[in-house]
């Protein structure tokens, strides 16, 4: 969609880039939280792509793309619009916190998740400003959104990646038709990422998916939701954003809006960065683990192939000697997205995030119970 599309007080014109502000959350002390809006159009009709950031505080890669890639030489050659936020969470940026202080939870699990509105049980909590915000401003992302990009950045040293949301249907009434719309969005999900050219990590299976609320992430609600293609991207590092996975996310990005048709330039080489294609599907998982409290000496590093049976670290005691044989090996075939932080884990901690060979599907049933609950 493209034309006319005003958010806040920021409209359209074509042909240029637009600033303002939309109205979020009204704080007890008189102030106001409003949303920074750009909104970037050129003179030549085509879809609508939105692109978030800053839904969690200490994540600055995300924001920083999209302040290098909303240029006037880009709205020169563009063909429709980009609505870009770059601040989803104020009170976390200013801040550097992951939650907003004034409701110390997720911000990117407050989305819609789609189910009926029903009354308020007054012996549960009401749903919150942010949820609120978020639900008002989804209905303008219903409205003009044909895709859609949230920017994130996993954690230090993380390589850059895609986070492929699973595609969940509804497996009543209509379960067929459900299931066709859900396949033909996972195709579609799955053009988009390979235009944006960098490793893609599909999330967890469906019931570990809805259990940790991913369906209602900024790109899990737009995708099951609204049924936009979309997509979350990691930026590795994020309090200090790597300047290389900032390049290689703007030219990644500027690769979607030419698959989208909205550039007619060529597509860009992914350059400066770790791209793994182990050449079947992968999903994150929280191995590998150790199951002592001990020390840990890492032998593999982030964007690293790994196979079922490789050593990923040495362990050790704190005075250095070796523990139980001495190393941790992979459990699974996949690569290494990162390592966590530091060498003193407790017993059941992860010590290597890996993204493992995927045996489940991206498009899923809801849960049974999803739409009774
Ligand atoms: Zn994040």
């Amino acid at each position: 969609m493209s034309g006319a599309i005003t958010l806040g007080t920021a409209t359209a014109v074509p042909g240029t880039i637009q600033y303002g502000q939309w109205g979020a959350i009204s704080h007890p002390t008189g102030h106001d939280d409003f949303l920074p809006v750009i909104i970037a159009q050129g003179q030549r009709d085509g879809p609508c792509i939105w692109l978030t950031a800053g839904i969690h505080g200490p994540e600055h890669a995300g924001p920083s793309v999209l302040y290098r890639l909303i240029t006037q030489e880009l709205v020169d050659e563009l063909r429709g619009t980009i609505v870009a936020l770059p601040a989803l969470s104020p009170a976390g940026l200013r801040t550097k916190s992951y939650v907003p202080y004034h409701l110390p939870k997720n911000p990117n699990r407050m989305w819609p998740d789609g189910k009926p509105a029903k009354e308020q049980d007054p012996d549960l909590d009401p749903p919150s400003a942010v949820e609120h915000a978020f639900a008002r401003l989804f209905e303008i992302v219903r409205e003009t959104a044909d895709y859609m990009i949230d920017y994130h950045n996993a954690w230090i040293d993380s390589i850059s990646f895609v986070f492929q949301d699973r595609v969940l249907y509804r497996n009543d009434g209509d379960a067929a038709a459900s299931k066709a719309a859900a396949e033909t969005l996972a195709v579609q999900q799955q053009e988009m990422m390979a235009a944006y050219g960098h490793t893609i990590v599909t999330e967890f299976p469906a019931k570990y998916y809805v259990k940790q609320d991913l369906h209602r992430s900024t790109t899990g609600a737009a995708l099951l939701v609204g049924g936009i293609p979309s997509f979350t991207v990691e930026l590795g590092t994020g309090l200090m954003p790597d300047p290389a996975i900032v390049a290689a996310s703007a030219a990644g990005t500027r690769n979607v809006l030419r698959w989208a048709g909205m550039l007619d330039s060529p597509l860009e080489p992914i350059n400066g960065i770790k791209v793994v294609d182990p050449g079947f599907r992968t999903r994150r998982s929280p191995a590998a683990r150790v199951d002592e409290a001990c020390v840990v000496l890492h032998l593999v590093q982030a964007g690293d192939m790994v196979k079922k049976g490789d050593p990923i670290a040495e362990i050790r005691d704190v005075w250095g000697r070796p523990l139980n044989g001495g190393l941790l090996r992979a459990q699974h075939d996949g690569f290494v997205i990162g390592r966590a932080h530091g060498i003193y884990f407790y017993p059941g901690d992860t010590v290597v995030a890996l993204s493992i060979r995927d045996e489940e599907p991206v498009v899923a049933p809801y849960p049974d119970d999803y739409y009774d609950k």
